[in-house]
């Protein structure tokens, strides 16, 4: 069994797993790269002369033991290694011992249903989400959290600090998931009560860029006041990299998830509700941070 893989399988070159993959690359590790958008993955080897673009998982090549996931979530995660509509899925392609390294923010319930069915297969699955955005994507510095057995763990380490600024593994398979979904749940619970807050203020005349600055140094202080009021909300650029969907996505995970261990949450149905029903109303995938103007009742452009 390789102990620290050189060449890789890469699938999903969105705005996160682009700058991963191409970080992977930089740090000499051989990647064969693949996404269901032609565009992304004809970009990525034309911008990385060694990496080799494959056209589905039959593609990769038989040495191949290593296969990083990052997708939007579990429904794709499932297509990918199981097949589907016909197609051959990892599990079909990959040899014995083989190793798949989940780093979407997937579901951790069907996480750990799926590490079994590929436990049959002799093919082992470590979820290692991921946080940070796009921006410590393309640094190397996301912190990673990591579920799975400790072998496997050992085994994906070298290629996660290559993309991670911290690596914790945080215990048995779906672990990961688990914490990456109830960490998006405070980020979205923040987001929400820290633009209410600065709504407030604005309407009683506060400067809200001062008040960010002010906030930053007080018990207020939390993810959207520190990286996102400024840069995406007060800039008006709105885009953080980060989608509305993929919040509403996990939001909803977190829901599940407290739902499956019978532990209420009191803003659980709330923040399904707002972030869910903001998700639904959009057809196009829009920023996240467009959630402010949302809840200002600002026309969205
Ligand atoms: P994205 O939508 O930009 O990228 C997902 C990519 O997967 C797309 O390029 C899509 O074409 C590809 N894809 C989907 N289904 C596929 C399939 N069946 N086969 C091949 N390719 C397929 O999403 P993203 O922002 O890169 O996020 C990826 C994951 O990381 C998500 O689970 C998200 O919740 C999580 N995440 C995102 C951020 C962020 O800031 N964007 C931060 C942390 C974690």
């Amino acid at each position: 069994m390789a102990a620290s893989a050189t060449r890789v399988g890469f699938i999903g070159l969105g705005a996160m797993g682009y700058p991963m993959a191409s970080v992977l690359h930089s740090a000499g590790i051989s990647v064969e790269v693949l996404d269901r958008s032609e565009d992304l993955s004809n970009n990525f080897v034309e911008e990385h002369a060694q990496a080799r673009r494959l056209r589905s998982v039959s593609d990769l090549s038989e040495d191949i033991e290593t296969v990083i996931l990052m997708l939007p979530d579990s429904k794709a995660v499932d297509a990918v290694v199981l097949g589907t509509d016909g197609m051959k899925g990892l599990v079909d392609v990959l040899p014995p011992s083989a190793l798949i390294i989940d780093m979407s923010s997937s579901n951790p319930v069907r996480t750990r249903e799926l590490a079994e069915r590929l436990k049959a297969r002799q093919i082992h699955l470590v979820d290692a989400p991921v946080s940070g955005g796009v921006k410590k994507a393309a640094s190397g510095s996301l912190a990673v959290m990591v579920g799975g057995e400790p072998e496997q763990v050992q085994r994906a380490t070298s290629l996660l600090n290559l993309m991670g600024g911290s690596v914790t593994h945080v215990g048995s398979v779906g672990c990961g998931h688990a914490l990456k979904a109830l960490n998006n749940y405070i980020a979205a619970v923040s987001f929400v009560s820290a633009a209410e807050a600065l709504l407030v203020a604005e309407r009683f005349g506060l400067d809200l860029s001062l008040m960010t600055d002010v906030l930053n140094q007080s018990s207020g202080k939390n993810s959207t006041t520190d990286y996102k009021v400024k840069q995406f909300i007060l800039s008006g650029t709105f885009n953080s990299g980060f989608s509305l969907q993929l919040m509403a996505k996990d939001v909803g995970i977190a829901l599940d998830l407290a739902r499956s261990t019978g532990q209420p949450l009191q803003l659980g149905d709330q923040m399904g509700k707002l972030w869910g029903g903001a998700a639904a109303s959009f057809k196009q995938s829009i920023d996240h941070t467009v959630m402010y103007k949302l809840i200002a009742g600002r026309e969205i452009r």
